[in-house]
């Protein structure tokens, strides 16, 4: 039994663990070979005894336990109600590091932007912001033309209008910054017209690694149909999951390729917890920028942990974003439930660029796979997660 660990998902809320117990068939046998303690589950085997200590400050309470299962590839399921007193110390952490858990705090001066990928630079050396002013939630056009009974010619316009930053502004908004096209490294940016003639906006490049750090943004004025070249963007919309923020003085240094760090992971939370505030929506349509469709998402916003414990006593644990999802619906059944979301007005839309849709679903996929099998689907949706917070690894004795 040397090497196994349990799984344990906990509801912080209601104080409810769901206990994965690497446990064989039991056969010809009356009593399960399992025994809880307020601190530890020891599991019986004709091996011997492996003992799974719970951290410090996690207790499970007596008799009470519930839903025992035993599950082909998984062992052993059972629920337990638990007691969870978090570490004075540990608490204060977490709300020093709140600030910085809802993404970058960006302050005026000179501030770098950088692609993620490669640490390339994106803005002008330069460049040193006056002002940092958050952009209203991304709902507010539509929120101005509701909120006058007879419609005025300068609601009208003010509604058009996209939200132009001036020369030395940086606009903040949920998921993304915007700054003027002047403030943009041109020796290490591209803006450039997609191929893909579904595409109307321009994409922006990072010179260095072809990765797509945001879109050009126009001013929102009509187009006369004698127009023939689209009006330069005059604003560049950022997005924070494919860059990094620094302040004056800080270096550049590119997220591993392909895979999004641990900080960059909790972003996309953070972006998706603050989409949904923004759009009262717990559930989204995910697609690219020329609405192909990855990715049904439904936000499971309970406070949940993921905890496995080792029989060497090591204790991993992460706080996590539950979300059920269900990648590409593009045929069948999938394909009709997405037909009812777009129809829905309590599903919120989401459009990234194309690299951030992939990465989205791969990384939901991936996080799938960590789970155990019987806890991977729920409802016809798969079931997976986006890290909030990794909390520091422990040992017990
Ligand atoms: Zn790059
Ligand atoms: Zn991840």
């Amino acid at each position: 039994m040397e090497g196994k660990t349990m799984f344990v998902e906990i509801q912080k809320q209601v104080g409810a663990a769901h206990f994965v117990l690497p446990v064989e068939a039991v056969k010809d046998s009356k009593s399960l070979p399992v025994v809880v303690h307020p601190d530890k589950v020891a599991v019986q085997s004709g091996k011997g005894e492996s003992v799974y200590r719970f951290p410090d400050g996690f207790r499970v309470r007596p008799k009470s336990c519930s839903g025992l299962k035993w599950l082909e590839g998984d062992g052993l399921h059972l629920r337990l109600s638990v007691v969870e007193e978090e570490a004075e110390e540990q608490k204060e952490k977490e709300e020093d590091g709140r600030g910085e858990e809802n993404g970058p705090d960006i302050k005026p001066g000179h501030t770098r932007m950088c692609c993620a990928m490669c640490g390339h630079q994106l803005l002008k050396p330069s460049f040193c912001a006056k002002r940092v002013l958050p952009l209203p939630s991304d709902g507010w056009q539509e929120a101005v033309a509701h909120s006058f009974c007879h419609k005025s010619q300068d609601t009208q316009n003010m509604a058009a209008q996209t939200l132009a930053p001036r020369p030395a502004d940086i606009l903040t908004g949920t998921g993304h910054v915007l700054v003027h096209a002047k403030a943009i490294h041109s020796d290490n940016v591209d803006v450039v017209d997609s191929e893909d003639k579904m595409v109307l906006v321009p994409l922006v490049r990072c010179k260095r690694c072809r990765s797509q750090v945001g879109i050009g943004v126009t001013t929102g004025k009509k187009k006369t149909p004698a127009q023939a070249t689209p009006e330069p963007p005059c604003a560049i919309k950022l997005y924070l999951s494919n860059i990094t923020v620094h302040e004056e003085g800080s270096t550049c240094s590119p997220v591993t390729p392909g895979h999004a760090s641990p900080g960059q992971d909790s972003v996309l939370a953070q972006q998706l917890l603050k989409e949904s505030e923004s759009q009262y929506c717990l559930r989204f349509v995910v697609q690219d920028l020329r609405a192909d469709v990855y990715l049904l998402m439904w936000l499971l916003k309970s406070e949940t942990r993921l905890m496995t414990i080792s029989t060497q006593g090591s204790v991993s644990s992460r706080d996590i974003l539950k979300i059920l999802y269900l990648p590409l619906p593009r045929d069948g059944v999938n394909k009709l439930l997405l037909e009812s979301w777009k129809k829905d007005e309590n599903v919120g839309l989401l459009s990234y660029p194309r690299d951030t849709c992939l990465h989205l679903v791969s990384h939901l996929v991936s996080h799938t796979q960590s789970l155990p099998v019987s806890l991977r689907s729920m409802n016809n949706f798969m079931v997976g997660f986006l890290t909030l917070k990794n909390n520091p690894e422990s040992k017990t004795t």
